[in-house]
C-alpha cells in the first residue's frame, strides 16, 4: 500500500483545518496545567504552513515533510514547536527522495520521528507529555503491517485520555507536579488529533 504526496499533503492540510477547529479546546486543556496557549501555538503554526502548502509544489512526501517540519519550528513556538518541527523534519530525512513512499516506510519514518523527539524534549513514557500518545501509536504501526486503522484511533484515543491520571514531569506542567494530575495533556490531544487525521487518510 503506498502513501503518495497528495495523501500527505492531504493529512497536512486537514490537520490545518482541525487545528483551527479545536484552537479553544487546546488552550483550554493548556490552561488548567501550562500557559494557555497551545491551541494558539498549533493553529497559528498550521495555518502558516497551509499558506506555504498553497503555493509549493512537492514530488516527494521527503520534501514536504522537511518543510512542514522547517515552518512548524518557525512558527509553532513554545515546546511544541520545536518538537512537532523535529519530528516532521526527521519523518522527512527517514524518506530520503522517495518518489512512492509504502505504508511500511512511513511507519519507520515516523519512528524516526519518535527517535528525534525523545532526543529534543527528552521525556519519557507517562511523563504526561505527547510521547504518551507517540509511542504507543508509532509501537503499533510497527507492530501491525496490516493497519486495522479502528483499532489505531481507538488506541491513540485511551492513550491520550490516560494521560489525565498521569504526574507530568516534564513541561511546564511539572512546576504543578501532583496538581497536574486530572487533566489531558494538551500535546497529547494534538498528537492524538494528528494520528486520528493520519487514520483517516489512510483509510481512504
Ligand atoms: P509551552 O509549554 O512552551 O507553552 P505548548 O503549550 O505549545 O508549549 O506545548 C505544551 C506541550 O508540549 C505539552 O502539553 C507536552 O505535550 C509537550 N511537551 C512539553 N515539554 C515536552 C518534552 N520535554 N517532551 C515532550 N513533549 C513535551
Ligand atoms: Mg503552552
Ligand atoms: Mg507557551
Amino acid at each position: 500500500m503506498a502513501f503518495t504526496v497528495d495523501e500527505a499533503k492531504l493529512w497536512l492540510i486537514n490537520l490545518n483545518k482541525i487545528y483551527q477547529q479545536e484552537k479553544m479546546y487546546l488552550s483550554e486543556l493548556d490552561q488548567a496545567i501550562g500557559d494557555g496557549d497551545h491551541g494558539i501555538n498549533m493553529a497559528r503554526g498550521f495555518n502558516e504552513l497551509n499558506k506555504k502548502l498553497e503555493t509549493a509544489e512537492y514530488h516527494t512526501t521527503a520534501d514536504l515533510f522537511k518543510d512542514a517540519g522547517m515552518v512548524l519550528l518557525s512558527k509553532v513556538g513554545g515546546a511544541s514547536g520545536p518538537l512537532y518541527g523535529t519530528a516532521f523534519i526527521k519523518a522527512g530525512g527517514a524518506l530520503k527522495d522517495k518518489e512512492e513512499v509504502t505504508k511500511e516506510e512511513l511507519a519507520a519514518a515516523l519512528f524516526e520521528s519518535l527517535e528525534g523527539l525523545k532526543l529534543r524534549g527528552k521525556a519519557r513514557l507517562e511523563d504526561k507529555t505527547m510521547l504518551d500518545v507517540w509511542i504507543p501509536a508509532i509501537e503499533f504501526l510497527q507492530n501491525h503491517p496490516k493497519v486495522d486503522w479502528d483499532e489505531f484511533k481507538k488506541l491513540v484515543k485511551e492513550k491520550m485520555e490516560g494521560t489525565k491520571k498521569l504526574e507530568a514531569k516534564k513541561g511546564r506542567a511539572s512546576y504543578l507536579g501532583i496538581r497536574s494530575v486530572g487533566h489531558i495533556d494538551p500535546g497529547a490531544a494534538s498528537s492524538y488529533l494528528l494520528f486520528v487525521e493520519l487514520a483517516r487518510v489512510c483509510e481512504g
